[in-house]
């Protein structure tokens, strides 16, 4: 044995190969944290000065090959000075450049995922073999950094810089053929195979069968490009990758003119270029979210693996009631990720609009080669639409879909909890009604919840788990699991009027009218609230939402909480549902509707409109809009989490990202609300107070500023 370390092994092989085998001792995974990042050190020393090494292969004994560095150590590393970092990047890659260095020649053998800083690793060998199941990428930029360990001057010189730029712009993963075609990889084999042909690579390299030399020579060497194409190639990229990832996400743009500014120079030179970039991009607000929303995520997935094995019942099959716009989403959404479900309706034509519904997202997916004709017949014949109540009664878990009214639920969860097996599961997907009042005339109260989607269903990952005051944990459990099983992303919260996410936002949109009603325009405050990162702004959601629905979730807010979120007068969304405009369903609410040639709804303004609401009368700072607007929306979050509607700042602020499309590079309401700074906070709450409650300082937010704490 060379080394044994806790992350790495490394031995000599017959024929003077050696292995050098990442196998973390601790993890079901391997990835780059500090220590194996030292090991790996320790083997490069170990094998420059080892006489009997004529080859090196790199491969894991995980089912991974190295998922990336350890995004766990990122937020404390980056809180380093400049300086420091500077020097911690400019010692990682001097180890990778020694693993690179290395007498001989060198060969990644990748079994399964290598990402990021695995990707690297990669990169850092000569030559490179990946089994059929193996996945390659640099995803950086998703966490608002670029490659740090050489990615962005590595890959451009193995597969120039335009695929390099794609791939690290994109940050997405590439099965083993796609990364062949563009030659990330030298050849693609049958798992079982994939050591074997590494060594035979390994020995071919060693008697120079194989140019390792010349691959190795490129890789430190220039770009070869010149200079007319470099300038239409880094032009047309800055176009696409600008137009795309927009302001509020600077790291594509930054990968971009790192390896432009690199193109010229050595390996070295460009590494020197990266470490900047990557140690600015480190330090920005924008890293720092993009990188807590990634542990968010993890506790969210750690949470519904908890629950998973925790859960007693197993949910094999699922019935979903009403086939309307969620119904038939939900059962889609089932049925594709392999959970078969029963969709019942009381309309035929309501059943064939769900398959239809199903048909068409499907089509989609086969358009751009991500489902196929197997996948489509496999996932059809999953979904069994029926007008017959019987047919629900074998399912493990009913998901109750059907029209908002307290009365109609009542009837049909009552009359299918008769049918169902003694510990089948009940839940709805009411977005209004209280869970309790619901589970009033159940007999197993304990085995209801919510389950709250949000539309569209296939593509919002987002699932609130409401526990009433009587359900179980086994249940709290099994719909966490099935949540998950079916691609979602679920949060328990307990219930209170809009549960979580539009208990909160329903303020936001109350600071709206408001301001609507001082005079502002809503084109102009959809600008501001897009500007500061949301996907469309409040006047456009409410329309994409429903002007109907929305006033009547207004109506339940006021009940619930009367003191912050009382109906106002003359309200403009109520006054727009009065002349009948309910937005996008009907063609008109803020914005009038026409389809463009896809069929795409197209938005114009109509000055009618304002004979409704109102005209504009004053303009407004952008920083007023946006305060007015998020102030209440992270205020409320706060007061959830005060009450325990939602257990962590993790938890609400995925919540939001995944429920409303929140800006992700703000992180959240609870990390925005650390960004503005606590004390910023109250001093807003003071200069709004005219406003009413909803701009009050919740309790907490007093002792956290006392205290001098953050949520995060
Ligand atoms: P929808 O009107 O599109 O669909 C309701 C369906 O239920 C209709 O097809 C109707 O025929 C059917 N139905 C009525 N009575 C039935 C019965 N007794 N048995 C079986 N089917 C019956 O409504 P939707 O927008 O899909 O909303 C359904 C539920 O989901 C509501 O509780 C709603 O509040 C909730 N929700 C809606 C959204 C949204 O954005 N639309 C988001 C989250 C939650």
């Amino acid at each position: 044995m060379i080394f044994e370390g806790q992350s790495l092994t490394c031995q000599l092989l017959d024929d003077g190969i050696a292995e050098v085998c990442f196998d973390n001792k601790n993890e079901s995974i391997n990835k780059f944290d500090r220590v194996t990042l030292e090991e790996l050190k320790s083997v490069a020393e170990a094998l420059s000065q080892a006489k009997d090494v004529k080859a090196a292969i790199v491969t894991s004994n995980k089912p991974v090959f190295i998922v990336g560095a350890d995004i766990t150590e990122f937020q404390g590393l980056f809180a380093n000075s400049r300086e420091e970092l500077l020097q911690w990047t400019a010692q990682a890659n001097s180890i990778f450049n020694a693993f690179e260095d290395l007498p001989f020649p060198t060969v990644a053998a990748i079994n399964g995922f290598a990402l990021g800083g695995g990707m690297e690793m990669v990169l850092a060998c000569d030559l490179r073999v990946a089994s059929t199941a193996a996945q390659v990428g640099l995803p950086e930029t998703k966490l608002g950094l670029i490659p740090g360990f050489g990615g962005t001057t590595r890959l451009p010189r193995v597969i120039g810089s335009d695929n390099a730029i794609e791939w690290i712009a994109t940050a997405k993963q590439h099965k083993a053929d796609a990364a062949l075609k563009v030659s990330a990889i030298d050849a693609v084999c049958e798992p079982e195979q994939l050591r074997d042909v590494a060594i035979t690579m390994a020995k071919d390299a060693a008697e120079n069968k194989l140019d390792w030399q010349g691959r190795r020579a490129q890789k430190k060497a220039p770009l070869q490009l010149n200079k007319l194409e470099a300038v239409m190639a880094f032009n047309t990229a800055k176009g696409m990758v600008g137009a795309k990832a927009g302001k509020n996400y600077p790291a594509p743009m930054a990968a971009i003119a790192v390896i432009e500014k690199s193109a010229g120079l050595s390996r070295d030179e460009a590494l020197t270029i990266e470490h900047e970039a990557f140690v600015d991009l480190a330090k920005t607000p924008q890293a720092d979210s993009l990188i807590q929303i990634f542990l968010n995520d993890q506790l969210l997935k750690k949470k519904a693996k908890i629950a998973s094995k925790a859960a007693t019942k197993a949910i094999n099959t699922a019935g979903v009631l009403g086939a309307g716009i969620m119904g038939g989403g939900i059962a889609y959404q089932s049925a594709v990720k392999g959970v078969p479900a029963v969709m019942k309706d009381i309309r035929q034509d309501a059943l064939d609009l769900g398959m239809s519904e199903a048909m068409k997202i499907l089509n989609k997916g086969m358009q751009i080669g991500k489902v196929s004709v197997e996948k489509m017949a496999k996932t059809l014949s999953a979904i069994k639409p029926t007008l017959n109540n019987d047919d629900v009664k074998p399912v493990d878990i009913v998901v109750e879909a059907v029209v908002e009214n307290p009365k109609v639920k009542d009837a049909v969860l009552c009359e299918v909890e008769g049918l169902l097996a003694d510990d089948a599961i009940l839940t709805s997907n009411t977005s209004t009604i209280s869970i309790d009042l619901l589970a009033k005339n159940l007999k197993r109260p304990e085995q209801f919840c919510g389950m709250h989607f949000f539309n569209p269903v296939h593509k919002m990952p987002l699932v609130e788990v409401i526990r009433g005051e009587k359900t179980s944990d086994e249940t709290v459990a099994a719909v966490v699991a099935y949540a998950s099983a079916i691609g979602k992303s679920p949060i328990v919260v307990r219930d209170c009027p809009g549960f979580f996410v539009n208990r909160v936002l329903f303020p936001y949109f109350r600071g709206f009218s408001q301001l609507l009603q001082e005079g502002a325009d809503f084109r102009q405050v959809d600008k501001a609230m897009e500007k500061f990162g949301w996907p469309m702004g409040p006047s456009y959601l409410l329309d994409v939402v429903g002007i109907d629905t929305a006033v009547h979730c207004v109506g339940v807010m006021a009940d619930g909480f009367p003191e912050r979120m009382s109906a106002l007068a003359n309200d403009p969304v109520e006054l727009l549902y009065k002349q009948d405009k309910y937005g996008q369903k009907n063609g008109a609410g803020f914005f009038a509707y026409s389809k463009d040639k896809k069929g795409r709804p197209q938005k114009v303004v109509e000055e009618s409109v304002f004979d409704i609401i109102g005209q504009p009368s004053k303009e407004f700072a952008d920083q007023e809009i946006v305060e007015r607007l998020m102030v209440p929306m992270v205020f409320e979050v706060i007061r959830c989490f005060e009450e325990g509607i939602v257990e962590t700042p993790a938890e609400a602020d995925m919540g939001l990202v995944y429920g409303l499309g929140f800006p992700p590079f703000r992180g959240g309401a609870l990390k925005y609300a650390d960004s503005i700074g606590i004390d910023n906070l109250l001093q807003l709450a003071e200069k709004y107070q005219h406003l009413g409650a909803a701009y009050a300082a919740p309790e907490r937010l007093q002792a956290m500023a006392k205290d001098g704490k953050t949520f995060y």
